[in-house]
């Protein structure tokens, strides 16, 4: 039977998609977004749709509604955007997170918080395990996100002790795809405008640090099977265990677009992580789960997307 589902953070990059799923499902879903990094754009086809609902709020202030889950995503998830007003983010994670806890508390809704593979900060320890707790700069420009993410897991556990809260937690790795949104600064959105511009094709520091890439379908899928699974509450990692180095990638990326684009070199930002791939061993186990998008085929469905753009079609 159908459910009533709570996504905040709907009109982002994940949610947008994940709202698609879920009512292709036939679900009843309620996105509540503030339009801070989300955009209408990304959920306008789905405004037909009867089973689907937005609602203009921010979680930082309480809200209530009846639903059997709640999907929490709300955070501005690019460095640039989530540092730009880093206070705001920590809210965000603190107070919201709480806010979206105390919600399902009172109808007893489940609750799956989008956590981050940053719990684990620069990663002392490769590829990246759930029992790992993580080597995080707790004073940096990346902490508010980071710190706030972490603490947003610790309210999940602890609404789970002490209140008994049916609740999940998901640690995302980099994701990648449509709806991306065009001017948030993260690595594939960048390369593919910059390639698609014929412009430099911007690596910060010398290329060598790694990330991992999982097609936003594979991350959405994974993420509902999680939200759906029996006696695990996570933490699990969710994203592609393929890892290359930055310098490859935008490499791909101008073979892909047949660009005329150069590569230049700026300074690395602070704390910027040297790797990231994820074990995704316990997804397999208890999710029978793992990503089936070549990064390429994933590359080249986003590098059309960004195109379509850019042309305004
Ligand atoms: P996004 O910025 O595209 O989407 C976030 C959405 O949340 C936006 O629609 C934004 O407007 C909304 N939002 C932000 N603050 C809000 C608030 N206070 N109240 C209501 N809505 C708010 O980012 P995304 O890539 O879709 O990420 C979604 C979630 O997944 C985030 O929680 C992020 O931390 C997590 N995540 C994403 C990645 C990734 O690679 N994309 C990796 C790790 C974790
Ligand atoms: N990066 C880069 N050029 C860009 C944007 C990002 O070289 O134009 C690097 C960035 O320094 C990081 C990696 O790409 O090492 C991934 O950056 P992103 O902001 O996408 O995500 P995160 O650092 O949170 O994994």
């Amino acid at each position: 039977m159908g459910k009533k589902i709570l996504v905040t953070g709907g009109a982002g990059f994940i949610g947008s998609h994940l709202c698609k799923e879920l009512l292709s499902q036939n679900h009843e879903v309620i996105c509540l977004d503030n339009f801070f990094t989300g955009s209408k754009d990304n959920i306008l086809n789905l405004m037909d749709n009867k089973k689907f609902e937005v609602i203009r709020h921010d979680i930082i202030q309480p809200i209530l509604l009846e639903v059997d889950e709640v999907y929490n995503l709300a955070c501005p998830a690019s460095p640039l955007h989530y540092q730009f007003n880093a206070i705001k983010t920590v809210k965000t994670n603190v107070l919201g997170t709480i806010n979206m806890l105390g919600l399902a508390k009172r109808v007893k809704a489940r609750i799956l918080q989008a956590s981050t593979s940053e719990v684990y900060g620069d990663p002392l320890e490769h590829p990246q395990q759930e029992h790992q707790w993580g080597h995080v700069n707790p004073i940096g420009i990346r902490s508010c996100y980071d710190e706030g993410k972490r603490v947003a897991e610790t309210l999940i556990m602890d609404y789970h002790r002490q209140h008994n809260v049916s609740v999940r937690i998901i640690r995302i790795f980099n994701t990648y795809g449509p709806n991306m949104a065009q001017n948030d600064g993260r690595v594939v959105s960048n390369f593919i405008i910059q390639a698609l511009k014929n412009v430099d094709i911007t690596i910060y520091g010398n290329g060598s640090q790694t990330r991992s890439f999982c097609y936003v379908s594979d991350l959405v899928d994974g993420i509902i099977k999680m939200m759906n699974t029996d006696d695990f509450n996570g933490p699990v990692n969710l994203g592609n265990p393929v890892e290359s180095p930055i310098i490859d990638f935008a490499k791909i990326i101008i073979e892909l677009t047949g660009s005329k684009s150069k590569i230049v070199y700026k300074p690395l930002p602070q704390d910027d992580p040297k790797q990231r791939r994820p074990d995704i061993s316990l997804a397999k186990e208890k999710l029978n789960w793992e990503p089936k998008i070549e990064l390429r085929i994933g590359l080249q469905k986003t590098i059309d997307y960004f195109d379509r753009v850019l042309r305004g079609i």
